[in-house]
């Protein structure tokens, strides 16, 4: 049987490189304000010849993300890690496509994975392959949901981890990673955290689950692969139709990457026959926005603002986000603090989905892009809810009130007072 996973190509020079511990990006093209990305590539042919669509469809979901293993970067079955990750639901947003006027809007929701956020189809894969490549620590500089994937993936993979940590975390966070045994480290600067992980990685060999390259991040290859199965699962979910647009709350941009990366698989296996257009939702700094709009072919740091997604509030992203968004005909929208919060309600109130702040910003980004007539009210959209809301409350700054003693007046009238409701 021919090899099902080829090596690493450089997407920006095409050199290409064995499987190996290449988590720095593109050694050969590599400049002082530029690094591409790596992937994965695989022998089509001779995966072709082993899967179909109702293989995929007929494996059980207690498989997590590896019920597509043909498609993944990890030989041996014995490291395939899983927690139960993926298969979340595709919903159809009918209350909001009512109050939004639009016609087909669905929700991705990636709320549901094992820590309760979309990071678990990359740390399946990563630990995974670092289980492959002999891992004994595992390492990810992170503003919290990559820290705790790695740190609950590793667990069960009995490797340590030592995580780095943006240091506005929420105590939920930090509470979140130590149960599951990490060593939690937060550091005061970004550039700290990479300078940090970048000597545990080269001088120690520990197994980074996320980037710490500059000038720009890149990741780790395998663990992008991941995200590759949300695109599985949604056209599964849409019986095998494309949507017009997949729109994804982005920082580095191995979400929007891999997402589309999986797209393209199922086009070249020829599951669909064509693919979408890939929106990146970000923060006001909007660093892939404004390499779009200067035409450049790296991104650039933008300056610094505070947003309440932190998740997404980077001011740098990747070259693999850039592409995603270029090649296909995509977007990327800055959204606003404001606008998000509004979508944090709006998905709460007509879908019962509490999301992250930076979840959120895909459907805040999603509005706007309507608005502005960017995109067409009857188009087919997927907005991704990659995280839940509950991990950092801040973002909806209420404070539990002080209690009423129980008389039925001091009961009216605090429903009147603290929620102007009247009782009918
Ligand atoms: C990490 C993360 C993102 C951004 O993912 P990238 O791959 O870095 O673009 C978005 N939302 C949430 C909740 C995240 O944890
Ligand atoms: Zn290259």
């Amino acid at each position: 049987m021919k090899r099902r996973i080829v090596g690493l190509k450089c997407i920006k020079c095409g050199t290409e490189y064995p499987i190996s511990k290449l988590f720095n990006g593109c050694p050969s093209c590599r400049t002082d304000k530029f690094v591409s990305n790596l992937i994965v590539t695989y022998d089509y042919e001779a995966i072709s010849s082993e899967i179909s669509k109702d293989l995929f469809l007929k494996r059980p979901k207690e498989l997590g993300v590896w019920r597509y293993k043909e498609l993944l970067p990890v030989e041996n079955e014995k490291h395939m890690i899983t927690l139960g990750e993926g298969n979340t639901q595709l919903i159809r947003a009918k209350n909001l496509e009512k109050k939004l006027h639009l016609r087909n809007l669905y929700i991705k929701n990636e709320s549901t994975n094992p820590t309760w956020s979309y990071k678990d189809r990359l740390c399946s894969i990563a630990i995974s392959k670092g289980l492959e490549f002999g891992a004994k620590v595992a390492t990810v500089s992170t503003t919290g949901n990559h820290g705790a994937s790695t740190a609950a993936y590793a667990a069960v993979a009995g490797m340590d981890a030592v995580i780095f940590a943006h240091p506005l975390i929420s105590e939920t966070m930090f509470s979140f990673m130590r149960a599951y045994g990490a060593k939690v480290v937060p550091v005061s600067t970004e550039e700290g955290r990479l300078f940090l992980m970048n000597k545990c990685v080269n001088e120690l060999g520990w197994y980074p689950t996320g980037t710490f390259s500059r000038p720009m991040p890149t990741g780790n290859p395998y663990g992008t692969q991941g995200h590759k199965t949300i695109a599985y699962e949604v056209i599964e979910q849409l019986n095998f139709n494309v949507p017009d647009y997949v729109i994804v709350p982005t920082a580095n941009g191995e979400g929007l990457y891999g997402i589309w990366a999986g797209f393209n698989d199922y086009y070249r296996l020829g599951f669909i026959d064509r693919v979408p257009r890939m929106v990146a939702a970000e923060t006001e700094m909007g660093p892939l926005a404004n390499a779009l709009k200067k035409g450049i072919n790296y991104v650039e740091k933008v300056s610094a603002k505070e947003s309440i997604a932190l998740s997404i509030a980077g001011n740098i992203s990747s070259y693999q986000a850039l592409r995603a968004i270029r090649d296909s005909d995509g977007l990327a929208q800055p959204v606003s603090d404001s606008e998000i919060v509004n979508a944090i309600y709006l998905l709460a109130r007509y879908e019962g989905i509490f999301p992250e702040a930076a979840s959120a910003a895909s459907l805040a980004t999603t509005i706007r892009l309507i608005e502005d007539g960017k995109v067409e009210r009857d188009a087919v959209i997927v907005t991704v809810i990659t995280s839940a809301g509950l991990k950092d409350t801040r973002p909806l700054s209420w404070k539990t009130p002080p209690p009423i003693e129980p008389q039925w007046e001091n009961f009216t009238s605090f429903l009147k007072q603290y929620y102007n409701y009247t009782i009918i």
